[in-house]
């Protein structure tokens, strides 16, 4: 008995060195993805594990070499042509003995900022690629620099801002429509409206299908010199039933009820599914800000957040059902801006099959922008 026993425990054993060696060596790469944005492209390797690399770059030509350790290649895109400011092409190349090259073949050079992130919901492990300009970095930052110190005495600057974008597709609706790409629609249809308006200048935190950390659109909102911020989103709800428009602002105490904390809690993981790489000097806080100062501006930008979101709600009535009659409170990190008032509006449920045909409507589209531009409007006026 003694015997068989100590056999089949070594068995055992041996089976976990071999299950764990399989293991080691079954990281797979299963799918590659790629992101542009204005200063910076994004590469996405979908993983079964997180893998070891080794990163190189060269100038002549300008390219980025990844030799990615203990990994199969599962993907069946071994190569992509890339239409790009930044890239022409990337390459998957099996070395053998479990090592696989990633080539990205640039147009420039750029700087690259490697980061792993880890499964979350549907997403699985995935190494994200990022290959930075820093040139143009600096140049879109300078550029809304310059869009505050132009304008004109007495104009008013609203962000923007549509949520989610690129790796972070937001909710999805029954139908597979897409959070990310709702709100980047109305975004611009809202901007649209003020093209022609001599005292509202409108700007948007994203232009296309690309992630920005949230923070960062705080940051971007500073620099246009913004007078409101406000940023686009959809609810989603695991209720299937749950629909109607919602407003939500900042709350420092705690959420309006769990509801409001459940959705803040959801709409801050944006940076996890995005893939925020948040560089630490620009996320340091300014020294000479004084505390009391800031708590001021930041009572002051509560009020008037409020205010936006009670015009928003009053002119919202009009086209869709309201989840909440009043503005809700929650600790979203896209609203913390304490010299910005900021408002978070949830324009439909996403998740809701009504809802969800109303998003994808153009008209509905066009009416949630013609609301918005009408309060926005309102909310300077008084
Ligand atoms: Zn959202």
């Amino acid at each position: 008995m003694v015997s068989s026993k100590y056999i089949s425990l070594s068995l055992i054993g041996i089976l976990i060195i071999l299950l764990h060696s399989v293991a080691v060596q079954a990281a797979m790469i299963t799918e590659i993805r790629f992101w542009s944005a204005p200063d910076h492209a994004r590469v996405v390797l979908d993983l079964t594990e997180p893998i070891q690399y080794v990163s190189s770059s060269q100038e002549n030509p300008p390219q980025s070499h990844l030799e990615l350790k203990g990994v199969t290649l599962f993907t069946k895109r071994r190569e992509m042509e890339v239409n790009d400011p930044f890239l022409s092409k990337m390459s998957l190349i099996e070395l053998g003995e479990g090592k696989v090259k990633l080539i990205l073949h640039q147009k420039r050079p750029l700087n690259l900022n490697i980061f792993p992130l880890k499964p979350y919901q549907d997403k699985p492990h995935r190494l994200v690629i990022d290959l930075v300009d820093l040139a143009e970095e600096k140049k879109e930052q300078e550029e809304r620099q310059r869009q505050n110190e132009i304008r004109p005495k007495g104009t008013k600057v609203v962000v923007i801002d549509p949520g989610h974008g690129g790796e972070d597709p937001g909710a999805m609706g029954p139908r597979r429509t897409m959070e990310k790409d709702i709100v980047l629609k109305v975004s611009e249809k809202l901007v649209h409206l003020f093209v022609q308006d001599k005292e509202i200048r409108t700007f948007l935190t994203r232009k296309g299908d690309y992630f920005i950390p949230l923070e960062q659109r705080i940051k971007m909102a500073r620099e246009y010199g913004a007078d409101l911020f406000v940023s686009l989103h959809t609810d989603g709800s695991f209720n299937p039933q749950a629909r109607g428009s919602s407003v939500y602002c900042l709350s420092l105490s705690g959420a309006t009820d769990e509801a409001a904390k459940i959705l803040a809690d959801k709409e801050n993981m944006s940076n996890v599914l995005g893939g925020a790489f948040l560089r630490p000097a620009s996320m340091a806080k300014d020294p000479n800000l004084n505390q009391i100062l800031l708590d001021l501006m930041q009572n002051n930008s509560m009020k008037e957040s409020f205010r936006f979101a009670e015009l928003f709600l009053g002119d919202a009535k009009g086209i869709n059902h309201l989840k909440y009659p009043s503005s809700r409170q929650a600790n979203f990190i896209v609203l913390k801006a304490p010299d910005i008032p900021s408002a978070l509006v949830e324009m439909a449920f996403i998740t809701n099959k009504e809802d969800e045909r109303l998003l994808s409507r153009n008209e509905f589209q066009e009416r949630m922008a013609n609301t918005l531009a009408a309060s926005i409007r309102r909310y300077f006026k008084q």
